[in-house]
């Protein structure tokens, strides 16, 4: 079997071409939820793109699905003002992102809209996602997330993309891989699941990778303090047990006072603090591993579709 490709906002790329990638984060994302914290400046995502590549980053994997401010046409000319790589997301986050009347919209054809995004473009922006981005509920899967999530896998079947998962508050893991892996059939090689560094239940990290699933675990972020410091020993444990190989590591910037360039850690942290914290446990070696190599085996895939 081949590499296959990541599809990024600029075209199909061999896996090898990532370099060192941020495999969950923001340029722009806007929802009711945040309101005041909207990602919307092109100059200030163009300022983090720069900062993360003047830190030798190469690639930045934007998690934001369907209908959230993606502005996928500013995608590519901000990947090649600032030589860093972008993967696009399509999906749908939970319910509670949108209003009604666009989830009305959407019904009967969720796959259909992904399917679309991942092989023509998003909007009429010609940009292709590169990823299905779904979330799961707080310990459970409500109607909402069984519906995005069968779409997810639907379009999955037809494209062959990944799917990144949003656990919530990082709990669900095992449900989400009983759905999408036991009954909806996505081989679990091809799921993503991100957040877990906010439910540090070692155990259940443990099992979810005993799948074969990939494990982002993201941050910091000044809502989730509380585990965030737990998150270099939740990586350790699980290289420990086997599964560097399965590891992905993401910034998630998800607000406006998060960038750097408005005084917090912003895109440029992961490589600033986050890559020498973790060489400190497994080595240099492996963290180069996790940000180059586990990325690229994550994202690429065989498309079903050109
Ligand atoms: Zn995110």
């Amino acid at each position: 079997m081949s590499a296959g490709a990541v599809r990024t906002v600029a075209g199909d790329v061999p896996a090898g071409e990532l370099g060192v990638c941020d495999a969950h984060d923001h340029l722009f994302f806007g929802s009711p939820q945040l309101p005041g914290q909207e990602l919307r400046s092109l100059s200030t995502a163009r300022a983090e793109l720069v900062a993360f590549a003047e830190l030798g980053g190469g690639t930045v994997v934007q998690w934001t699905p369907y209908g959230l401010g993606r502005r996928a046409a500013d995608l590519p000319p901000l990947s090649r003002e600032t030589g860093v790589r972008i993967v696009a997301a399509t999906g749908l986050h939970q319910a509670v992102h949108y209003d009604d009347a666009t989830l009305a919209g959407l019904r009967g054809r969720l796959a259909e809209v992904f399917v679309a995004e991942l092989t023509e473009g998003i909007g009429t922006s010609g940009v292709r996602a590169g990823l299905i981005k779904v979330a799961g509920g707080f310990h459970t899967l409500d109607a909402h997330a069984r519906w995005t999530m069968s779409a997810a896998a639907e379009a999955h079947h037809a494209t062959g993309a990944p799917i990144a998962v949003h656990l919530e508050l990082g709990t669900g893991a095992l449900d989400v891989l009983d759905l999408l892996c036991g009954e909806l059939g996505v081989p679990p090689q091809r799921v993503i699941l991100g957040h877990l560094n906010r439910s540090p239940d070692f155990t259940v990290h443990r099992q979810a990778a005993a799948s074969g699933c990939y494990l982002a675990f993201d941050g910091p972020s000044r809502a989730n303090h509380a585990t965030d410091w737990r998150m270099p020993d939740a990586v350790q444990a699980l290289a420990e047990a086997g599964h560097g190989d399965r590891l992905l590591l993401g910034g998630d910037t998800t607000t406006a006072a998060a960038r750097s360039v408005n005084g917090g850690p912003g895109m440029p942290y992961l490589l600033r603090r986050i890559r020498p914290r973790l060489v400190v446990e497994l080595g240099e070696e492996l963290v180069g591993r996790i940000l180059v190599d586990n990325p690229g085996r994550a994202l690429a895939v065989e498309w079903r579709r050109p």
